[in-house]
């Protein structure tokens, strides 16, 4: 997440009679000079102002339109060793946005994975208290900018975590959303809400050859600096050595 701010403009509209907002937050502070609906309405002089800011947002998921910068293609392998009866992982990320196409795991049978991008990310903060037993939080703007149906969320606050599993809906006007699991503990206006996209999760190998994601048109994007979790549970009585290689552009 970056520290920049983004803008809101708006204007009046003499032709509409009322203050217009622009359609889309800026980096830009320069205030506008024509209404967003239509540059040949009439503007009312000196009404031009800044409606609102925000922190500038990297969007995790929704922002497909965020390419990336070559179009080259690469291969790269991630791997690691797991001790007998144990879970080991492996975190990686790039310094610029890739897109993931697919992931092909070297493993072995019987075996579990799953892989996360951006585990357990902060993406804003609770706006009301949320009792034992919530469903329904309310959350700030930004939540609701980077939250999509299905993703995992958590609540932390201080020591303490929630898992409230997955979205079900969102209100987007409201600024609420819907969770699958209630909370267990309550939480404040300080609370962080935390979101993990799942590529995989608990997926028991069959082949010991599995491919992800080949299938799917498309690709997944992931932002400069978000962390791909490559999670391995070794349910054998030997040591493993697992190597999962992804096929990306950047
Ligand atoms: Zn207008």
């Amino acid at each position: 997440m970056s520290s920049n701010v983004e803008y809101l403009h708006k204007i009046y509209c003499i032709t509409e009679d009322s203050f217009i907002n622009a359609h889309t937050w800026t980096t830009s502070s320069a205030l506008i000079t024509v209404c967003p609906n239509d540059s040949l309405h009439m503007v009312q002089a000196g009404s031009a102002a800044i409606e609102d800011t925000r922190e500038q947002r990297v969007s995790l998921v929704k922002d497909y339109n965020n390419g990336v910068s070559s179009g080259k293609f690469r291969t790269q392998s991630l791997s690691l060793d797991v001790a007998a009866a144990s879970t080991g992982s492996i975190i990686t990320s790039w310094p610029y946005p890739v897109r993931i196409y697919s992931t092909d795991i070297v493993s072995f049978v019987g075996d579990i994975v799953s892989i996360y991008i951006g585990q357990s990310t902060n993406v804003g903060l609770l706006t009301a208290n949320a009792g034992i037993g919530s469903i329904i939080i309310t959350v700030e703007q930004s939540v609701i900018d980077d939250i999509f149906v299905g993703a995992e969320v958590e609540l932390n606050e201080g020591a303490t975590t929630d898992d409230l599993g997955v979205v079900l809906s969102i209100d987007a006007e409201g600024l609420t959303i819907t969770c699958s699991i209630a909370t267990v503990n309550s939480f404040t206006t300080s609370a962080s809400v935390l979101m993990t996209t799942v590529i995989c999760k608990d997926v028991e190998i069959a082949d010991p050859k599995m491919t992800i994601g080949r299938s799917l048109l498309g690709s997944t994007l992931i932002p400069s600096g978000v962390q791909i979790k490559l999670e391995y549970q070794n349910i054998s009585a030997a040591a493993r050595h697992v190597v999962c290689y992804l096929e990306l552009i950047y």
